[in-house]
């Protein structure tokens, strides 16, 4: 089973924490979705297995039109086969989501929705530079959830001067509107953006990591308390919602990224597509793919096995270890997780090493310390 991911590189506004690619000039878009269908009949080949997920990411998806979303969808469907039951995300802003786009999007093949709402909260959306408001963040969930069954939303925490009483309420807010999914992630500082630059000039305060852990800990306290399954370090779903294209991607399975700036993995290549929407238009118009391409060794691959299943819920299996990566790697994992199993941070049971409750939110650091460096 394979994935396809499409890269949508359009924003109404820019947000300040953002440093995906995108573009908030609409000018190239009608060339741009021809090149994304280009491309898709260009790589059709390249991936092995019928299509399970397809997930509209971006940038923000829900700036496509009736029109656009279609033009993909056939491009898609007449070119690869795609099982019976896909999941088939697309992500939207609160902003973009009227009736008329939710009937929009009902109507076609969009079958989950994830909703870019960040917070419930006016200050912090407008702290962020986000395109939407509060009444919009609200309305567009009580209206999507009229059309859609399958919906998450995501919200971050660790803003400045969030209190932990409000990351509470955005939570119970989350909870009252009963969405099945609910991804969350911390707000970080990423080079080269409008919130590192505020935060250099005294304008916004720095990002508290103390503040950020416990608002991690309640998040996971209160969802979990509310039936939700935190199965990925950054995403909770009620039982049945877990996303299969998430799941999927920490499971190693091979996808297709679309579109300028995407990532693709066929299982042993990651290939990325160049991040800039006309030289992508050029290159493809040309024929020609405008990536870079890098083989995986298999340290990589033990590496990144480590990194992304200890994230899950479902751990790092030893015997998956061996089978995959061969002896010398699974003592080696053994070895490096001794001191933490000690320490509580690590736990094994059933031949399968995961993260303990203490250990969670230093998971990404433990993981590291697992890596195998070749000298
Ligand atoms: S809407 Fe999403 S992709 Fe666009 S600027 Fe904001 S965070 Fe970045």
């Amino acid at each position: 089973m394979s994935g396809i991911y499409i890269h949508i590189p359009f924003c109404k506004q820019a947000c300040h924490y953002c440093d995906f690619h995108f573009s908030t000039s609409m000018k190239k878009k009608d060339e741009l979705i021809d090149a994304l269908c280009k491309e898709l009949l260009l790589r059709k080949e390249e991936i092995a297995g019928d299509i399970e997920t397809i997930y509209f990411g971006g940038g923000t998806p829900s700036l496509l039109t009736s029109e656009e979303l279609q033009q993909i969808f056939e491009t898609i469907f007449a070119n690869f086969s795609v099982v019976k039951d896909p999941e088939i995300t697309l992500e939207a802003n609160p902003d973009d989501l009227s009736e008329e786009k939710l009937k929009i999007l009902a109507a076609s093949s969009v079958n989950r929705l994830s909703i870019g709402v960040q917070s419930f909260f006016e200050a912090d959306l407008k702290m962020m530079n986000r395109a939407h408001n509060q009444q919009e963040a609200l309305e567009s969930i009580e209206t999507a959830k009229n059309y859609f069954d399958n919906i998450s939303i995501d919200l971050i925490y660790g803003i400045p001067q969030m209190s932990n009483e409000r990351w509470l309420q955005n939570l119970n807010i989350a909870l009252e509107l009963n969405v099945p999914h609910i991804s969350s992630y911390a707000l970080t500082v990423e080079p080269k953006t409008a919130l590192k630059k505020l935060i250099e000039k005294g304008k916004i305060s720095p990002v508290d990591e103390d503040a950020a852990k416990e608002h991690y800990e309640l998040m996971i306290e209160v969802l979990e308390t509310a039936g939700f399954e935190n199965y990925e370090f950054s995403n909770f779903g009620k039982p049945g919602y877990f996303s299969r294209n998430n799941t999927a991607y920490w499971f190693g399975k091979p996808y297709l990224g679309i579109g300028p700036s995407a990532h693709s993995f066929d299982g042993n290549n990651r290939k990325w597509n160049i991040n800039n929407n006309i030289l992508y238009i050029k290159a493809i118009a040309k024929g020609e793919l405008p990536a870079e391409v890098e083989e995986l060794s298999t340290t990589d691959k033990y590496n990144e096995h480590v990194m992304t299943r200890l994230r899950t819920k479902w751990g790092i299996s030893i015997p998956e270890v061996e089978e995959k990566f061969g002896e010398t790697y699974k003592t080696y994992l053994l070895k490096e997780a001794q001191h933490f199993l000690d320490d509580g941070l690590l736990d094994l049971n059933d031949d399968k090493l995961s993260i303990s409750k203490r250990g969670k939110f230093l998971s990404d650091g433990i993981a590291a310390d697992l890596f195998f460096i070749n000298l």
